[in-house]
């Protein structure tokens, strides 16, 4: 397979390339070539395979030109060892719970795929170069939370991979700290004196600085790398199975994707592409509501993020957005008014302040008892407002309420379980590397590693 940049001005890349390189040379984002269907055989059984089978089945799709079928299928039971469970909270209206990975988070799917297949690529380029000598990869990881601690475990004790974590000093939760600080081994945790778009224009110079990339190999494990976001995919194939296996096919499906960065309903899209049926979509926003006010009007204002509490969808410049346009646009060929009309036809939008998600957690606790975490109760308050008679909704809850403990206290007078495996992680001891936000200082740490 190869993959095409959504700027147009750089060469194609190879499976490879696009995951070593995460972004391409002309800064716009890999597009697979091809997307292919999936086989009739496959949606004939598909509520009655497992969520591993159902992912392999699809990662052959994707990556099977490119990767060993065995190597395939490891690293894709390997990667998702945990459940992936609908639950009704409603008549009519499910949770897809994505956070029973290692770190409670959605993400961690991603990040332990995309390890594995970084991991593939240089095993591979050892045998080829047989040299014995293998040049480490450097990942670079800007995190206001979720993604730091995700990418930290994905890639934890993986040889040949080095992860700096730059996270902002003081404005991430305890929990999520401890997620990324504790680990040691391979995983470095950068603590820098600033906010978070500080540590993105520091990953953003080191990406740029000539110097510093030909001292060490670098590489990005934001949703931009194609083997981080496409993967997502698999959650969905597995949430029309598990709905299936509960009420019969005969559904109208709308999938209910909380939005920051797009990749998670990109993946999805994708999915829809090769023939999930999925009747449609709807993007649900915090107050950072720039893809909203483009559904309504057709124009795309990124503006700066604002702090919300569903704070892993602050973002003013979903950068996967270049992604969907260039989906629908079928890479350009159609103007923009038509591509802003095959996208409304698919999906719609919901944008939510604090107040009315702290108003969706309270409700839906008193009237259900099921306990949403801020960023799933926008997803929940979407189905509410835009379900039509005879539609079956799926939200994704797309982190574990305990990883907002505080919060979600706060607001429902509760005192909920902190699961055992992230109290594993507050019994670590911190190690952190401190650093202004001043890029010299920084790349002066990288170029002596
Ligand atoms: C990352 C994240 C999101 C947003 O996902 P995108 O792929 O960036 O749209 C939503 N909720 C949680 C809990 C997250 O960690």
């Amino acid at each position: 397979m190869k993959y095409y940049s959504t700027n147009g001005k750089a060469p194609m890349a190879d499976l490879e390339k696009a995951v070593v390189k995460g972004l391409a040379e002309d800064r716009g984002l890999y597009m697979p070539e091809k997307i292919y269907q999936m086989p009739k055989a496959f949606f004939d059984h598909l509520q009655d395979m497992t969520f591993q089978d159902i992912a392999y089945n699809v990662a052959s799709n994707f990556f099977g030109e490119d990767v060993d079928e065995d190597a395939l299928q490891d690293l894709v039971y390997d990667t998702l060892s945990f459940d992936c469970p609908i639950v009704e909270v409603e008549d009519n209206i499910y949770a897809l719970e994505l956070f029973h990975g290692p770190t409670l988070a959605f993400k961690d799917v991603g990040a332990r795929f995309m390890a594995r297949l970084l991991r593939y690529f240089l095993n591979r380029g050892n045998r080829v170069d047989g040299s014995g000598r293998q040049q480490q990869v450097n990942v670079l990881v800007a995190t206001s939370g979720d993604t730091g601690s995700a990418v930290a475990n994905g890639f934890l004790g993986v040889e040949g991979i080095h992860v700096y974590v730059l996270y902002p000093k003081g404005k991430v939760s305890p929990i999520q700290e401890c997620q990324f600080t504790t680990l040691g081994q391979n995983i470095t945790a950068i603590e820098v004196d600033g906010v978070f778009d500080d540590c993105q224009a520091l990953v953003k110079s080191a990406f740029m600085d000539a110097e510093l990339n030909g001292h060490m190999r670098l590489t990005s494990a934001n949703s931009i790398n194609v083997a981080r976001f496409l993967p997502q995919a698999f959650y969905y194939f597995n949430a029309v199975a598990r709905l299936w296996a509960l009420k019969g096919r005969s559904q109208d499906v709308v999938m209910c994707v909380p939005s920051g960065n797009f990749g998670n309903i990109c993946a999805a899209l994708f999915g829809h592409q090769m023939g999930l049926p999925i009747h449609r979509f709807i993007a649900a926003n915090n107050a950072n509501d720039v893809f909203y006010q483009y559904l309504q009007t057709g124009q795309y204002t990124p503006r700066p993020s604002v702090q919300t509490l569903a704070n892993a969808m602050d973002v003013g410049d979903p950068s996967n957005f270049a992604r969907i346009l260039n989906l629908y646009s079928q890479n350009g060929a159609l103007s923009a008014d038509d591509t802003h009309h095959a996208i409304t036809q698919l999906i719609s939008g919901a944008t939510y302040s604090d107040e009315q998600i702290a108003d969706t957690m309270r409700r839906c606790y008193q009237e259900t008892g099921y306990v949403l975490d801020p960023h799933g109760a926008c997803g929940y308050q979407a189905l509410k407002d835009g379900l039509q008679p005879g539609e079956v909704g799926i939200f994704c809850a797309t982190a574990h309420p305990a990883k907002f403990k505080e919060k979600v206290d706060q607001i429902l007078g509760t005192d909920i379980d902190i699961p055992e495996r992230l109290q594993a992680f507050m019994r670590g001891e911190k190690q952190s590397v401190e650093f202004s936000k001043d890029f010299q200082d920084f790349k002066q740490f990288l170029m002596e590693q």
